[in-house]
């Protein structure tokens, strides 16, 4: 019988991490401070550990990872692969499908790989409490978690939309000791100024950005954690499509496309960058980011300098960005509303390297509950944009009659975003378009740089 559960052992979770930067065909372009000149590694020690600044910026091919982490990964990891045969079935379709399933770790998502190593490195520079925000409150939780499991102190400040559609979220923070607070807030500037603005502002992950790195870079114990979007977290990703490679390898199968949804480029990179490696070595592969219509960064944006906040705190990254004061529409994707990208996957979409597409809200969650119907496993909205795009996929090998290898990204469990299959259920979801006007006027609004935008 064929294995439905592609197997790895816990000796084989990779040591190392990839880093993409050693095989990139440029280097990546630098961030840059608002008066255009390169941002010193040391100022961004303002609100990082030490360690994870010089991961940003480095150009090793591999970076070990420390054996406390490796110990903790060994809760979740290795993450299983799965070949979808139940849903090859239902489809029709000559394809194969294999899904890695990113929701086995205990906050549901991928995020938790890089919050353990990141929670470590502060640890281990004397940090004692942690800052961040949170969209979905995927990643909010992630840190809870890694914060708890190594005794810092953390508060995360969640978009207020999602505060209030998702308490459980909260309440799982809040188990691992968390402060969550709704942003935005009255305590940060950031968050009074946003208000003075819309004293009804749903949030948004730039507004979030914003108060956190206000806190951390006023406090010297505090320190400043992202969960996506930096090239460190990026790195901490390709566990992911480390272990992928290896069970695929223990098939004797390879992917001739790979999905993953899209919001900063997290578990995208974490996925695809291994992989990149074999392309970069001349292999044929397509690597495709999904990402919603109504927040279409790298589909539809400018390739542009821009900041990673609403307020301008961050450093310029270039990237593909709808401007930093973009108010994506609140759909249920939460962890997918983000204005920008990584620079990482930014600059290889640009390159023609990774591929990128947009799909609409409610198609997403048709494609969700295909998937949960078919495996079992009812995936979180943020991952439904890479089962659409599997899906369409398939369909398109039914009809061309092509045995294409499709993999995608699980990147988490949907176990608490229920209120929104709810409502798609009921008929209530919507599409939302993003207008071209806004799109034109956004460009009026990106930063002023010398000699840059
Ligand atoms: C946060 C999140 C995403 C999007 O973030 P990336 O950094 O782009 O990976 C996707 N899926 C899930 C389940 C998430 O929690």
């Amino acid at each position: 019988m064929e294995n439905i559960k592609i197997p790895l052992d816990e000796s084989e979770i990779p040591t190392h991490w990839y880093n993409v930067i050693a095989d990139m065909p440029n280097p990546p372009a630098p961030y840059l401070a608002p008066d255009g000149q390169p941002v010193a590694p040391e100022m961004m020690e303002a609100i990082f550990a030490p360690e994870l600044v010089k991961q940003e910026v480095s150009t090793e091919r591999w970076i070990a990872i420390p054996d406390e982490v490796r110990e903790m990964y060994r809760l979740w990891r290795p993450a299983p692969l799965y070949r979808a045969k139940a849903l090859e079935e239902m489809l029709g379709t000559p394809a194969k499908i294999y899904f890695k399933h990113e929701g086995v770790s205990p906050t549901g998502s991928h995020k938790t790989n890089s919050a353990v190593a990141q929670a470590y490195y502060n640890k281990i520079a004397g940090i004692k409490r942690l800052t961040t925000e949170t969209g979905a409150g995927q990643w909010g939780s992630s840190i809870a978690f890694a914060g708890n499991k190594l005794g810092l102190e953390v508060r995360v400040y969640m978009v207020k939309v999602s505060y209030e559609q998702k308490p459980m979220r909260r309440s799982m923070m809040q188990t691992w000791g968390a402060e969550v607070l709704a942003s935005p807030t009255t305590l940060t500037q950031a968050g009074q100024h946003t208000l003075e603005k819309d004293p009804n502002c749903p949030g948004s992950l730039g507004t979030a950005i914003s108060e956190a790195v206000e806190e951390a870079a006023s406090r010297e114990d505090t320190n400043y954690t992202l969960g996506s979007v930096l090239n460190h977290v990026l790195l901490h990703q390709t566990i992911i499509g480390q272990e992928t490679k290896q069970q695929l390898e223990k098939v004797g199968d390879y992917p001739d496309v790979i999905f993953a949804p899209c919001g900063g480029g997290s578990n995208v990179g974490g996925m695809m960058f291994p992989f990149l490696a074999d392309k970069a070595a001349g292999k044929e592969i397509r690597l495709v980011a999904v990402e919603p219509t109504s927040c279409p960064t790298l589909t539809r944006g400018h390739y542009a300098y821009d900041y990673g906040d609403s307020e301008g705190l961050t450093p310029l990254m270039q990237m593909y960005t709808l401007g930093h004061d973009f108010m994506p529409p609140s759909i249920h994707a939460g962890g997918l509303r983000y204005h920008g990208d990584s620079a990482l996957v930014s600059q290889l979409c640009r390159e023609g390297i990774l591929d990128a597409i947009a799909v609409p809200q409610i198609a997403t969650f048709e494609a969700g509950i295909m998937f949960a119907k078919a495996m079992g496993i009812i995936p979180a909205p943020e991952s439904c944009h890479a089962v659409r795009a599997t899906i369409d996929e398939a369909l398109r090998c039914k009809e061309t009659g092509e045995a294409k290898t499709i993999l995608f990204t699980l990147s988490g469990h949907g176990h608490f975003d229920m209120s929104a299959y709810e409502k798609y259920l009921a008929g209530e979801l919507e599409d939302q378009s993003y207008p071209e006007e806004v799109l034109q006027d956004a460009l009026n609004h990106l930063p002023k740089v010398p000699g840059i935008n």
